[in-house]
């Protein structure tokens, strides 16, 4: 009996917000039996460098991907970049303005998290986050250090999301740089977790149309903990719009285990899938 090729094309490292080091991440991507890995961390590449070294002499084909944070009329939707050429100009200057944003918002949150009683939340958040990027998940396990709440979960809806008091709206890219970004590079332009935005389905059908007329060809079907349902809703979608299908865990840390790598229910058979067009 042939094997079934294991598929992860959504996963983070400590080059941005997950809690593993690259080179531990791909140890634990062997470990789980994955055979073709994206490291897709949040408007950053830094993380690719270390994990193409900790393939070599392995089995596991490694992807070179990012996680574009993009606004979109008032949402912050985000864009996978799959197989992207990591030293092109044109995104790594676009990554490194989403960075710099990151630092200013940061500091924006600290402020308003001290408005709120909570002191200190710029240099508590720092001391979980590398010198490379700065996220809101950083700052929520601060909060969970200091006892705010009991999780990360419930720290993020009692402070970090929309009408809380460390909630800052996001400024990031446009839809059009993300998807030219990623084309200009070589990549595959994906939705990434599409049925985690809190928009209407008319909303998700304009942001798919969008998408498509300025590149965009992917969508992320299959994602860590999703309704089967769901993915059904979603697998319509990308065959109506004649998008790729891709499937990711978005692997964060082993800390949470109802999210592993590669664990993840197959794409629908009506899917094509992203990987049939690679050479
Ligand atoms: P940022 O890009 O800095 O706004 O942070 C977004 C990141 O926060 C996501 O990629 C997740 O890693 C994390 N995140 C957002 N909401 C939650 C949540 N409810 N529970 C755990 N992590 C979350
Ligand atoms: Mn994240
Ligand atoms: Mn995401
Ligand atoms: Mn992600």
């Amino acid at each position: 009996m042939t094997q079934m090729t294991c598929y992860d094309l959504h996963s983070h490292s400590t080059a941005s917000d997950g809690s593993l080091s690259p080179e531990d991440l791909i140890a634990r991507t062997i470990e789980q039996g994955v055979d073709v890995l994206a490291l897709t961390d949040h408007d950053g590449t830094e993380g690719l460098a270390e994990a193409k070294q900790a393939v070599k002499d392995t089995d596991l084909t490694l992807i070179s991907g990012v996680e574009i944070s993009v606004t979109w009329g008032k949402n912050t939707v985000h864009i996978l970049g799959l197989n992207i050429d990591s030293d092109t100009d044109s995104l790594q200057q676009g990554l490194t303005k989403l960075r710099d944003y990151r630092i200013g918002r940061a500091q924006e949150i600290a402020k308003r998290l001290d408005k709120s009683g909570i002191s200190g939340a710029l240099e508590g958040a720092r001391k979980y986050a590398s010198d490379i990027m700065l996220g809101r998940l950083h700052f929520a396990k601060f909060l969970v250090e200091q006892g705010y709440a009991k999780n990360i979960n419930d720290v993020f809806k009692r402070y970090l999301v929309r009408n809380k008091p460390g909630y800052v709206p996001g400024e990031w890219a446009s839809l059009a740089d993300a998807v030219n970004w990623i084309n200009e590079a070589g990549g595959q332009a994906v939705i990434a977790h599409p049925a985690r935005y809190r928009i209407t389905a008319t909303k998700l059908r304009r942001l798919v149309t969008e998408f498509k007329e300025i590149g965009g060809v992917g969508f992320e079907v299959v994602s860590g903990r999703q309704h089967p349902e769901e993915i059904k809703t979603l697998a319509r979608i990308a065959e109506q719009f004649e998008l790729l299908a891709s499937c990711g865990s978005d692997f964060h840390t082993p800390d949470n285990t109802w999210v592993e790598l590669g664990r993840l229910p197959p794409l629908p058979e009506s899917c094509v899938p992203v990987w049939s067009t690679w050479g």
